[in-house]
């Protein structure tokens, strides 16, 4: 097991967990882009969005869902915020297990890369 959210997820990493449940873990990131960057993941290893199976729409909804309510409790939901997910080389995925970033607490910018 070499991938580096999943020993996060399995707490042989340390990290700041800001949330988990049997199925999901959010954590900060740590290098922030912004005041406020959480990394959402489950804890299944799902290499990419590209090979999310249909099993798998479920877990994504929950996710969101759970970034929503962390966006609530990280104060930036009202003003705003985006989530992103990064998919393969081109798309800037360095981590090679789906994750959902929440970025906030300052004014993005429109381009998204
Ligand atoms: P990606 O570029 O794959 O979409 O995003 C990976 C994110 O994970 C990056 O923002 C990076 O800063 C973060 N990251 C990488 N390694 C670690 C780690 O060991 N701990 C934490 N908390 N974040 C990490
Ligand atoms: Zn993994």
């Amino acid at each position: 097991m070499d991938c580096i959210f999943c020993q996060i997820a399995a707490g042989k990493i340390p990290s700041d967990i800001v949330y988990q449940d049997q199925e999901i873990i959010a954590f900060r990131d740590i290098n922030p882009q912004a005041p406020r960057h959480l990394i959402i993941i489950p804890r299944k290893h799902i290499p990419s969005l590209t090979r999310l199976s249909p099993a798998d729409f479920n877990l994504v909804g929950k996710m969101v869902a759970i970034a929503n309510q962390l966006a609530e409790k990280e104060g930036v939901a009202e003003k705003g915020y985006r989530l992103a997910i990064n998919c393969g080389e081109e798309g800037g995925q360095a981590v090679p297990h789906l994750h959902l970033h929440l970025i906030g607490g300052r004014r993005l910018s429109d381009a998204l890369g």
